[in-house]
């Protein structure tokens, strides 16, 4: 039969059947029952992505996203402003408004569950992020359930989720923090002549520091857990860690904040950052880690990554480009 004749029988069909139906419940007094339109339920999200590496299972879990102007001048900072304009619209993205996310990242050994960063907690939250704690239990888990917190970095969007109304999130966790990191921004005159540094210090102080005594400093390259290591990779802050994470020969990097936008960051590295404190050394930093992730072809999470944060690194002419994961890990 050819597909003209599939399709007018079956249109013969529907005026047999349906057709006829409904002819007969008309003629029976009977009108369909009237069906109220589905309602409009706004954006959603997914919440969590769980995946296995080697031995390790790995979620990452959406903390939330704010909206502000940009990329530029936030990236690009010593750009002009057209010419960031002109590469958030080649990569289909709005010219002056972005998002930023914020995926905090669970590792569970099988032995111990490793909370990556902590998330906004409740300095963000009237503004879209701080959803870890809930978000948590959506995952499978609880806060009691966590045993170790390694950190990247002090920055608010990454230790906001530790303790809130001057309680510990966690009460059962122990921490590990980059020595150089805490050290800087604990001191009482961290920022002292810089407005903008001396705000987050004090966040420092309300959420982290009250913690000192559960907390364990990283050298550069120390272990977090066997498989899992620190990577120094300053520059965005002066102790700023990212963590390889290995498990049976499968290798993956979480890289913090050493690169933040998807498209900014990585096809031109080298554009200065206005959140990076040495933004001359935070630009090689990129570079290294992206020519490490590109070279080795491993899997890497950034925070900052659009959700689930997880992907690739390909090079692209003078730059990179970030290839986000379909279904390599649900295989
Ligand atoms: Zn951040």
């Amino acid at each position: 039969m050819t597909k003209d004749g599939f399709e007018i029988s079956r249109r013969g069909v529907l005026a047999g059947s349906a057709g006829a139906a409904a002819a007969a419940l008309l003629a029976s007094g009977f009108a369909p029952p009237a069906r109220a339109a589905a309602p409009m339920m706004g954006p959603s999200r997914p919440n969590h992505y769980r995946f296995r590496l080697g031995d390790f299972e790995i979620t990452t879990l959406w903390d939330g996203g704010t909206s502000f102007a940009g990329p530029y001048p936030v990236f690009g900072y010593d750009q002009f402003e057209e010419d960031v304009q002109e590469l958030a619209e080649a990569n289909f993205l709005p010219k002056s408004r972005m998002e930023i996310s914020y995926t905090p990242v669970i590792v569970n050994t099988g032995k111990e569950l490793i909370l990556f960063d902590s998330g906004n907690g409740d300095i963000r939250r009237d503004v879209g992020a701080g959803r870890l704690a809930k978000g948590l239990e959506k995952a499978g888990f609880t806060p009691e359930q966590i045993d170790v917190i390694a950190i990247t970095h002090c920055h608010p969007d990454h230790i906001g989720g530790l303790m809130e109304n001057g309680k510990s999130i966690f009460p059962n966790a122990r921490y590990l923090v980059g020595e150089s990191e805490y050290a800087f921004w604990s001191d009482p005159d961290a920022g002292s002549a810089d407005p903008p540094v001396a705000r987050r210090a004090q966040i420092v102080q309300q959420k982290l520091v009250p913690l000192r005594e559960k907390i364990t400093f990283l050298k550069s390259e120390g272990e977090v857990v066997s498989g899992i290591n620190a990577i120094p990779s300053f520059g965005h802050t002066p102790g700023h860690l990212g963590y390889h994470i290995e498990s049976k020969g499968k290798r993956l990097l979480l890289w913090g904040d050493a690169i933040i936008h998807y498209v900014a960051s990585l096809q031109q590295p080298e554009w200065h950052v206005s959140a990076d404190m040495d933004k001359d050394g935070a630009a090689q930093t990129r570079k290294t880690i992206l020519d490490m992730t590109a070279s080795d072809r491993i899997p890497a999470i950034g925070y900052h990554m659009p959700f689930p944060a997880i992907g690739f690194v390909e090079r692209k002419g003078e730059g990179y480009r970030w290839v986000p994961a379909s279904y390599q890990f649900d295989l």
